[in-house]
């Protein structure tokens, strides 16, 4: 039987519709709403397109957004200045510096200079090193993680006990998405390029939480039978047949592991539109915590 489609989409609108009731308790009762400033570098296209979902995603909720749009020439200084501006601004509750960052900035430094109060993106060194620990708890989760970890709770997969397998070992994705595993009780086992006999480590997996960036690289035959799969790979790939001359893959062949799996993400569909709702979610979280509201 093929596996049941985890619908990110559905479940990521679910969670816009809880925000937007949180948003409208925390102004009746503060007078305030929640802001997110998000500081885009440079003219990159895609990094314009997922600025421009993220603001959008705000307005839809009643979050207040602060876009700072930036020549790709700006110095580090200056960068440096409008982050501790945002840090100073009470109005703000969230900062998202859109990643990457033009090569002449250090993109660890710019991240570093982030209010650990208001990294809404989880990336701060602190923060990354809070999850890592024992009994120490981040201020905030890095989002595409959070959201892999949501998709599981709400399709109801159990997690302690389970041997998660994830791929990748990036900041952002495969590194935090383990840690979060391991907090839950699960066997982890973590694999990156320089992982041996790749397809026998992953056949092991009860959980696949694929982060690699290579299109459709985890073939059905990889997986065992049963398992749930989380796609967060998104590689877009040459189609003469589409509209746009292009299509969006994950980094499992779906069409083989649908027939395998007990559960699957779609790409798109899946963990992408979770990214969003977490990232509405950690700013939502911070105001209260700012503004002293639990
Ligand atoms: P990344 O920084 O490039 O990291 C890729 C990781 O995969 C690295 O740890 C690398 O190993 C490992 N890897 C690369 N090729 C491999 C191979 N052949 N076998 C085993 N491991 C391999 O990528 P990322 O930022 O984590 O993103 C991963 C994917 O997720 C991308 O497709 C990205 O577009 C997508 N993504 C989606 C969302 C979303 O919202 N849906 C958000 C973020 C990222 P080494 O460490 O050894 O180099």
């Amino acid at each position: 039987m093929p596996a049941k489609l985890i619908d990110g989409k559905q479940i990521a609108a679910d969670i816009h519709s809880e925000i937007q009731a949180e948003v409208e308790a925390l102004k009746a009762k503060t007078g305030k709403v929640p802001g997110l400033a998000t500081v885009l570098v440079g003219t990159r296209r895609d990094s314009q397109t997922y600025v421009k979902m993220k603001k959008k995603a705000c307005k839809e909720v009643g979050i207040a957004s602060f876009g700072r749009e930036l020549p790709e020439d700006i110095s580090r200084e200056e960068l440096l200045e409008i982050v501790r501006d945002l840090n100073a601004n009470p109005d703000v509750h969230g900062i998202l510096v859109q990643l990457p960052l033009p090569q002449h900035i250090l993109e660890d430094e710019i991240l570093g200079a982030i209010s650990l109060e208001k990294d809404v993106d989880g990336f701060h060194p602190i923060n990354i090193g809070r999850l890592s620990m024992k009994r120490r708890e981040p201020l905030f989760v890095p989002c595409t993680p959070k959201g892999c970890l949501e998709l599981l709770d709400r399709t109801g997969v159990k997690i302690e006990g389970k041997h998660a397998v994830v791929l990748g070992r990036s900041n952002i994705v495969g590194l935090p998405v383990a840690m979060l595993l391991l907090h839950r009780n699960a066997t982890v086992t973590i694999c990156h390029s320089y992982t041996q006999y790749l397809p026998s480590r992953v056949v092991d997996a009860d959980i696949l939480i694929a982060a690699v960036g290579r299109a459709e690289m985890v073939r059905g035959d990889w997986i065992k039978a049963g398992a749930v799969v989380i796609d967060v790979g998104m590689n877009s790939v040459d189609d003469p047949t589409s509209e746009k001359g292009y299509r969006l893959v994950g980094d499992v062949k779906f069409a083989e592991a649908v027939e395998v799996a007990s559960a699957i993400t779609p790409v798109p569909g899946g963990v992408g539109p979770m990214t969003i709702a977490m990232l509405l979610r950690n700013t939502v979280d911070s105001a209260k915590r700012l503004l002293g509201v639990s």
